[in-house]
């Protein structure tokens, strides 16, 4: 059954149900906000329960980390507050190190992390082999942070999204937000494929799709996604809680013992109409991955193409023809990484591949948010772009929108998060812990 859209005008609408916005809009309803939330399809159905479930905190910039750490301090009470069992674990990360890059590498990011007082940590081969038995003599060492954790992404979104409701918050879903209602330079709301939504403020939370959602606004946002593709094993004894990077495998056990597995170094860019203006915002960042990316030109483009063409119902409905946007897993990219897994563990050789889906993970140039109050346009905040790490950064994204919905300075320093940094080319190095290899085809 469809929900009723509100009559009257909210404190906040906000587009898109994923992590970020299901967080937002429970943080927002908890500091007596009246807000609604409206997703094109079924909350959650996009990266928020595509990803890997990692809640990490070693991010590629070391200027992100204080906000990571903020995050996980929430995740840590974030059953308690949800009511909920989220499959909370903190159980670590571990990234091993293969060869004397890695290990240099590792080096270089424990310096650039060390003021931020994370507790990240270089391993010897000895303390890593304890750490997980079985794992190959050729393992160098590795860089462990222990205060990270791990989560089923298939319960955190549906639970923000419970809590929320519970506290009052309108959740709408399968209703496509076609575009902002704006007055003079206000916004007023959101017009969606079944009438307006009055709000004093808008949040975009649209993840891959927020770039669109701007654009008519004449407000530029560089973001792009790349597809990612995971298995999900059949089960095996508990192994171990950490979550784990090995070069050409990520993994994590479930708590049902499954692992969840990806390639640590292979994804799809899908080529689409944005990409020709990109190469300049992503050109540098797409050189330095160019061995790890494979280049898919097809249903993505095409479909793009189509909403060019006044007739077609791309044309016509073009938000409503992405709902429940299903992409399609790579399965040249699931083997190799399921023998990943198992040339690294071989004592789970045994296990078979149970699932498989892929995610469009949203990027922006500099792998980091934007969370920001739109300039130029008043009562528009902009929630997105968080660039593989928005799970971990979930809670903590959420918490930050809901303070600048209220007109309050953020827990945490967010001025790195500004949408002007990419117009200034005020944008920090990247400090990569996981350094480039060359990838097997
Ligand atoms: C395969 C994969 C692995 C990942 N692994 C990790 C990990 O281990 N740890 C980590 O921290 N992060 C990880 N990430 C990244 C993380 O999942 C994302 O950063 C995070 O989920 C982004 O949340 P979001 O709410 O911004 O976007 P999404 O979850 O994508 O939600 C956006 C929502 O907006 C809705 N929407 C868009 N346009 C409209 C519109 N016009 N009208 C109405 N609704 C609209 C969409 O339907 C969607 O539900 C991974 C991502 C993927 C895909």
């Amino acid at each position: 059954m469809l929900t009723e859209l509100p009559r009257g005008k909210a404190d906040a609408v906000i587009v898109g149900g994923g992590i970020i916005g299901c967080s937002a809009a429970y943080f927002a309803a908890k500091a007596g906000l009246e807000v609604v939330l409206v997703d094109k399809g079924a909350v959650g159905f996009e990266q928020s329960t595509r990803n890997w479930g990692w809640i990490h905190q070693q991010v590629r910039h070391p200027h992100l980390i204080p906000f990571s750490m903020y995050s996980r301090r929430i995740w840590e009470g974030l059953e308690a507050e949800l009511g909920a069992d989220l499959e909370w674990r903190q159980g670590g990360n571990i990234n091993l190190a293969g060869n004397q890059p890695d290990m240099e590498a590792f080096e270089g990011y424990l310096a650039a992390a060390g003021p931020s007082a994370l507790d990240v940590e270089l391993l010897g081969p000895a303390e890593t082999q304890k750490m997980l038995p079985g794992i190959g003599n050729d393992v160098l060492g590795s860089l462990h942070v222990g205060s990270d954790g791990q989560a089923n992404p298939r319960l955190v979104t549906r639970a923000f999204a419970d809590a929320a409701r519970g506290l009052g918050v309108t959740i709408v879903e399968n209703c496509a937000v076609n575009s902002m209602l704006t007055s003079g330079n206000r916004t007023t709301g959101v017009a969606t494929e079944r009438g307006a939504i009055e709000a004093e403020q808008v949040v975009i939370a649209c993840g891959a799709w927020s770039r669109r959602m701007l654009k008519p606004l004449g407000i530029k946002l560089p973001q792009n996604a790349i597809r990612s593709t995971v298995i999900r094993t059949t089960p095996a004894s508990k192994y171990t809680q950490a979550t784990g990077w090995a070069g050409d495998v990520a993994f994590r056990q479930d708590a049902r013992g499954k692992f969840v597995l990806a390639a640590g170094n292979r994804s799809t860019f899908d080529v689409n109409l944005d990409s020709i203006t990109d190469l300049l915002s992503f050109g540098k960042t797409a050189w330095h991955y160019r061995s790890q990316l494979k280049v898919g030109v097809g249903k993505v483009l095409l479909r793009d193409v189509f909403t060019l063409l006044p007739g077609t119902a791309h044309h016509a409905a073009p938000w409503a023809q992405l709902r429940n946007n299903e992409p399609p897993p790579d399965l040249g990219a699931a083997a190799p990484n399921l023998d990943g897994f198992h040339r690294l563990l071989p004592q789970f050789s045994h296990l078979a591949v149970e699932e498989i889906w892929a995610g469009n993970v949203d990027m922006t140039p500099d792998q980091a948010p934007v969370l920001d109050n739109a300039t130029g346009v008043k009562g528009l905040v902009i929630a997105t772009g968080f660039s593989g790490h928005g799970f971990a950064l979930g809670p903590g994204g959420g918490q930050t929108t809901a303070a600048l919905l209220q007109g309050m300075t953020p827990e945490v320093d967010i001025h790195g998060f500004r949408l002007a940094r990419f117009a200034e080319g005020n944008v920090p190095e990247l400090v990569p812990f996981h350094p480039v290899r060359e990838t097997r085809r």
